[in-house]
């Protein structure tokens, strides 16, 4: 950033705080110089302490809201802490050659290293003033360099931080020198390089910690490994989880003292040297990079983990892995800063040259991107970018140094390389402590417990095994020993037993011995007596017993022949029994077969005295003169009567007019318990009922009622029959029609039709519905109830007679709808053909039984009358029929009806000229 001429008018100081130390001290604020003040970078000045717990608290300490923001947003759990780009300017004397030329001529710059400021001459009376961390005049020494410079980066490395320091400037400004002098010949030339080491390995312990580096030159986009001179093409490695960038393929000597690492650094000019040779170039124009890597093992309390694990409880805490900090300082001698072109004479083509600084305008282009806080930043543009990745824009602390001449020759480039410093202190990292846990040295600790406690574990088992064999064996000993002791002791014991059995043999045989000798001497006459009287008692006792035997076994005998007569006595006592039985059953029989024949002869008589009645009446009406034929039908009747009923005891014909029941004494037996009586009732009824002039009566006193109650309720086939045909003969005139079906009666003789099989029984059912079918008020309510369908419905029983009865009741209907169509209360099609009749009608028309064909015949010729069924009719097949008709009937009034409707209904002629029948 440069201040307008004036000498850094507004810059007002940069502060006083230091670059190594600032938050020591105070700072101003409020100048543009002020921008580049900010908190310091390392945070204590005393080289040979680590001071981890500062370095913690104090980078954490107090921050300003972005550097709060920043925080956050680290992944880690290490905070981040922000740590700009440091920026010395170091101006190199003036060379012998310098001081002849430029004897006359002021110097370009000016420095004012109390202001930390550079003032860049424009011409002799006009500056920019630039304001760094650090200005080094030509007089600063090595030492001084290194302090102001470096060290806050090693003590960074230290602490667990990445570290760079680089120098940048024009070829010949002191950049090697800076960074690279040995100082062999004279210490206090010693460049940083030399003097970083010295601190290192100061500050490490040698038996925890390690030191390694790797010491690399990077030209012409291809990195050289400057300790091992074959390996020159090491390829760049990077982490895509962390970003970190290694190179694997580069050597990395561990060193362990100062002398070795000067060596290194010395084989590394060699080398440098030869390959520069070999590839017709310089040092100037290839970047040197130092790398060295501290790992050092942290002691649990000073851990920064440590603090987050404390309130772990003991058992964890134990097997926490030990944490390491890996710090890495880099050191970057770069190329010659100066233009290309300004170097052409080394031989190069302009391509070639471009390819040499190709790393250090993308370094530039990065540090621009990165002071103007671009979005991109392109790293990935060259090695040295990629390389340099963590240090500018990354995590590492960055220290700069920008060499610069004297010489007013130069201005230009010192000019530039005044603004890359200018625009590098502008760069921001976010250093982060490098610490981790070190997993793999708890794992090899862990093996490590793993083996003893295997070992001790194995220790122990053979031990245990031992113990146990040992107790195995003694307690083997214990057992036998027993053993032994009881064995004997069981001897003894048996010697003992046997000695005192054999004592006690021997006493009781002398016993014996002794007894025996005393029984020979006083006991040998008597015995004999004794038995021979014991034997006589005996034998008396025998022939007592033998008696009594003999005694008993003739009561058995006797006994027995009782047992047997007894059991032939109960035997005909049983037999008698059954006889008893049996007769009593036979009795029990008869006397049913009586009692149904006395119900039978009542019954009879009931007829009887009815029909004596009907006589008795006929004979006052009519005089005696007349109708002695009815006596003969009567007397035949009741012969009849007389022959069904069998052979029960035969009334004479004036009891049975004597004991003459009335009418509704006949219905009350409709519904008699006894089948029997039902059906000779029914069989009165119906009787009675086929008589015009009994039908009023009948109906009168609820006969028709219980007729039809009988068709529901009976399912006596033969009751069914009789009752139909009663009701049947009811059914003819007009008043009854209408009484059977407002009680039901088309569904109740529906009903009796669909469970019917005999022949009589459907002929009957079918009479009746006929007869309803010639009424013409009842035609919508008879369809209505299915009494067209039951009709039809009956037509499966073959019998002609039941075909008759069909027949009837369809003409029947279809006269009373023609009669309808013609007074105009009809329109619509036939209920006949609506319900399917037409099939059957057609098929039957010819039948062979004229009482069918008749009525059929009828039926066409009513159903032609009404022009609405004429498609139908034609549809079904009814047409030829009804041309049959009007040619051949042979009755001469069904023929010209026949004629005479197909001559008037236009459909019929229409289709009878379709079909070309002359007509
Ligand atoms: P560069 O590496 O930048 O090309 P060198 O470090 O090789 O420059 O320096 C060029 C010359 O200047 C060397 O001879 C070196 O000894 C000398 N030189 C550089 N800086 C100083 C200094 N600060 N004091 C004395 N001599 C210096
Ligand atoms: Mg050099």
């Amino acid at each position: 950033m440069a201040t307008s001429s004036g000498g850094g008018s507004g810059s007002g100081g940069g502060g006083t705080y230091s670059y190594r130390n600032g938050a020591t001290h105070s700072h101003k604020s409020s100048s543009k110089l002020d921008t580049h003040t900010h908190k310091p970078l390392s945070l204590n000045s005393s080289s040979n302490s680590s001071s981890k717990n500062h370095v913690k608290s104090k980078s954490l300490g107090p921050s300003s809201t972005t550097q709060r923001r920043n925080s956050t947003t680290s992944k880690d759990h290490h905070p981040s802490v922000p740590g700009r780009v440091r920026v010395a300017v170091r101006l190199r004397p003036r060379n012998a050659e310098e001081s002849v030329a430029d004897a006359d001529f002021a110097d370009c710059v000016e420095l004012q290293p109390e202001l930390k400021r550079l003032k860049l001459r424009k011409n002799n009376w006009d500056a920019d003033t630039y304001a760094f961390d650090e200005v080094l005049t030509e007089f600063a020494s090595q030492k001084r360099v290194y302090e102001v410079v470096a060290r806050p980066v090693v003590e960074s490395v230290l602490d667990g931080y990445n570290g760079t320091i680089m120098a940048y400037g024009q070829t010949g400004t002191g950049k090697t020198y800076t960074l690279g002098r040995l100082g062999e010949e004279d210490t206090a030339a010693r460049g940083i390089m030399v003097r970083s080491m010295e601190d290192i390995l100061a500050d490490v312990s040698l038996e925890t910690d390690s030191v390694s580096v790797s010491y690399l030159q990077l030209y012409m986009e291809s990195i050289q490994d400057l300790l091992d001179p074959a390996n020159d093409n090491i390829t760049i490695v990077e982490d895509p989880r962390t970003g970190d960038v290694s190179l694997p393929g580069a050597s990395l000597v561990e060193i362990r003292d100062q002398q070795s690492f000067v060596e290194l650094l010395r084989l590394g000019e060699v080398h440098r040297f030869a390959a520069n040779t070999k590839l017709n170039t310089e040092s100037s124009r290839s970047h040197a990079i130092l790398m060295v890597h501290v790992r050092r093992s942290i002691k649990g309390r000073d851990a920064g983990h440590s603090s987050e694990n404390g309130n772990h409880p003991h058992s964890v805490k134990s097997l926490k892995p030990p944490v390491v900090r890996k710090g890495k300082l880099v050191v970057v001698d770069l190329a010659g800063s100066e233009r290309i072109d300004k170097s052409g004479s080394e031989g190069h083509t302009l391509e070639e040259a471009k390819s040499i600084n190709l790393s250090l305008s993308a370094l530039g282009k990065c540090i621009n991107a990165l002071a103007e806080n671009s979005a991109h930043v392109p790293f990935r543009d060259s090695k040295l970018t990629r390389l340099l990745r963590d240090s500018f824009g990354g995590t590492a602390r960055t220290s700069l140094v920008i060499t610069i001449g004297p010489s007013p020759k130069h201005r230009g480039e010192t000019a530039s390389t005044i603004m890359f410093g200018q625009r590098a202190m502008k760069v921001e990292n976010m250093v982060k402590l490098k610490e981790e846990f070190d997993y793999k040295s708890l794992a090899r600790k862990l093996d490590v417990e793993l083996d003893k406690l295997i070992m001790e574990h194995e220790r122990q088992q053979k031990a245990f095994e031992d113990e146990i064999e040992r107790m195995a064996t003694e307690a083997q000993h214990r057992l036998s020993e027993a053993e032994r002791n009881y064995i004997d002791l069981l001897e003894k014991e048996k010697s003992k037993y046997e000695k005192d059995y054999m004592d006690s043999i021997r006493k009781l045989e002398d016993q014996l011995a002794m007894n025996q000798r005393k029984n020979e001497d006083s006991h040998i006459k008597s015995r004999a007596e004794v038995y021979s009287e014991e034997l006589a008692d005996l034998k008396k006792m025998l022939q007592k017993e033998t008696l009594l035997r003999k005694a008993a076994e003739g009561e058995v005998n006797h006994l027995k022949i009782q047992v047997s007569e007894l059991k032939m006595s109960e035997a005909s006592r049983k037999s008698e029994i059954l006889k008893v039985h049996k007769m009593l059953e036979e009795e029990v029989h008869q006397k049913e077969k009586l009692e149904r024949e006395i119900a039978i002869l009542q019954s009879q008589l009931l007829q009887l005295s009815l029909e004596s009645d009907q006589t008795r009446h006929q004979f006052e009406r009519d005089g005696l003169e007349k109708d002695v034929s009815s006596v003969d039908s009567l007397t035949s009747q009741v012969k009849h009567q007389q022959q069904a009923s069998g052979n029960g005891e035969k009334p004479s014909i004036a009891k049975l007019f004597e004991q003459g029941l009335g009418l509704q004494k006949i219905l009350s037996l409709l519904e008699a318990e006894d089948a029997d009586v039902r059906i000779h009732a029914v069989k009165v009824v119906a009787n009675l009922a086929a008589e015009e002039a009994n039908q009023g009566k009948i109906v009168e006193a609820g006969g028709l009622t219980s007729l039809l109650r009988l068709l529901q309720s009976s399912q006596d086939e033969t009751i069914h029959r009789v009752a139909a045909g009663a009701i049947a003969n009811l059914a003819m005139n007009e008043t009854n029609q209408e009484l059977i079906m407002s009680q039901g009666g088309i569904s109740l003789l529906s009903m009796t039709a669909a469970s019917a099989e005999d022949p009589q029984t459907l002929r009957m059912v079918a009479g009746a519905i006929a007869n309803l079918c010639g009424n013409d008020k009842l035609q919508s309510k008879l369809r209505g109830e299915g009494g067209i369908k039951a009709l039809l419905g009956m037509v499966r029983c073959r019998h002609p007679d039941v075909h008759a009865q069909v027949a009837r009741g369809i003409a029947n209907f279809a006269k009373c709808e023609s009669r309808a169509s013609s007074l105009g209360t009809k329109s619509a099609r036939s209920f006949l053909i609506e319900d399917g009749a037409l099939a059957w009608i057609v098929q039957n028309a010819n039948n062979e039984a004229s009482s069918i064909r008749r009525h059929i015949e009828l039926a066409l010729c009513h159903l032609a009358q009404h022009e609405t069924n004429a498609r139908d009719m034609i549809n079904g097949g009814a047409l030829w029929e009804l041309v049959r008709i009007s040619r051949d009937c042979s009755r001469e009034d069904i023929k010209t009806l026949a004629h005479r409707t197909l001559v008037s209904s236009p459909t019929f002629q229409a289709e009878m000229r379709r079909m070309r029948i002359s007509y």
